[in-house]
């Protein structure tokens, strides 16, 4: 059986390994494609696919945008097969990234008022040209003896009921999947399983989504158990939307999580791009 794994990140979000190193790797662990889906941003794809190239593997364009929903936290959507290259498609990611960036100031504000010393800047410089978060502004905080370690810089001021929280300008989940849809890409609901959702509103969710173009939902996960792998499945079949899977792979910011593991079988790949062109039902 063909191996693939849908879920990757890389130095170009919060991974930890090159985009240009991810196909080698996944060569290594015997896998015969792989996906690049880095958190609201493409600036990884382009050494990514021409490291497919050299490496002989099959690799996949892809990204992984988070969005709102009426249920608490992030509800993550994958994007497959855009053009990396597509100036549009980048202009409007960047219009999201902007978003987020006046909200770290909003955040920064919030802690001066404590009267705590702290820039902007110092968090930009903390975050080293990654993509600027919060894990990077509680490192400020410890390094600056406000906090003694993350716990505590989430707990009292920069988690969802920290006293400095602003909540991110996102997109909602509807938004997120007509986007990726707008640019001729498939989307897929990310990880349903970490939502914590009864069959029934999960069910209800995935036929909304659908109904705006949604392509697939991604059962196999590492954060999913065996049972909630096989629901989803039984999902994905009844809902005619194709299954994918990947490890949601990041390196060492996610120690226990490897590469092509739980196993994705190469098919789920021919599915998902069958869905595309509308002949979903065809191939399963
Ligand atoms: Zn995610
Ligand atoms: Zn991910």
């Amino acid at each position: 059986m063909n191996r693939i794994d849908l879920h990757t990140h890389s130095t170009a979000s919060d991974g930890s390994n090159p985009p240009g190193k991810l196909p080698f790797m996944a060569k290594e662990a015997g896998l015969s494609a792989i996906a690049l889906t880095d958190h609201d941003t493409v600036a990884g794809l382009e050494p990514f696919l021409s490291a497919c190239n050299e490496a002989e593997i099959e690799g996949v364009a892809g990204i992984e945008i988070s969005s709102r929903w009426h249920f608490p936290g992030e509800v993550h959507v994958l994007g497959y097969f855009m053009n990396p290259k597509d100036r549009d498609f980048r202009k409007r990611l960047e219009f999201l990234q902007n978003a987020r960036s006046d909200r770290n100031g909003e955040m920064i504000r919030k802690l001066q008022s404590l009267g705590i010393d702290i820039t902007l800047e110092e968090w930009q410089q903390e975050a080293g040209g990654e993509i600027v978060g919060r894990p990077h502004l509680a490192r400020l905080l410890i390094e600056k003896g406000v906090c003694r370690d993350m716990r505590e810089a989430f707990g009292r001021f920069i988690g969802t009921d920290g006293i400095a929280f602003v909540p991110k300008e996102k997109l909602t989940t509807v938004e997120a999947v007509r986007f990726i849809r707008e640019f001729s890409a498939a989307p897929v609901l990310a990880h349903p399983g970490l939502l914590k959702l009864d069959t029934a509103t999960l069910r209800d969710f995935l036929l909304e989504l659908k109904d705006n173009g949604l392509a697939g939902v991604e059962c196999i996960h590492s954060d999913h158990d065996e049972k909630t792998t096989i629901k989803l499945l039984e999902l994905a079949v009844r809902l005619q939307l194709a299954p994918t899977g990947g490890s949601d792979f990041h390196g060492t910011p996610k120690p226990h999580v490897r590469l092509g593991v739980p196993e994705v079988p190469g098919s789920y790949l021919d599915g998902l791009k069958a869905s595309l062109s509308g002949r979903a039902e065809e191939t399963f």
